[in-house]
């Protein structure tokens, strides 16, 4: 089987992450609910903004950024569901 490298995926993701990702609908990994990311609890009194899930209270989203970039943590989505 062969296989590309990971800039292979850049003008696929392009399309999915050139919108207002809070729009999205997400599955908590940790419970299942799935709802717009727009509905999570959002923490910014840490390092970074941290989005909670509004059911179970688990972690779904991290970012936390610096003068030169950014850190975007998905650990608490399972998948994301983008309408078209
Ligand atoms: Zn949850």
């Amino acid at each position: 089987m062969t296989h590309l490298d990971g800039n292979a995926l850049a003008g696929e993701l392009t399309k999915f992450f050139a919108f207002d990702v809070t729009t999205a609908r997400g599955r908590c990994a940790s419970c299942g609910t799935i709802a717009e990311l727009a509905r999570a609890m959002l923490y910014t009194d840490a390092a970074g903004l941290v989005a909670r899930c509004g059911t179970c209270d688990a972690v779904l989203v991290t970012v936390v950024e610096s003068d030169d970039r950014a850190w975007l943590g998905f650990s608490g989505v399972s998948a994301i569901e983008l309408r078209r």
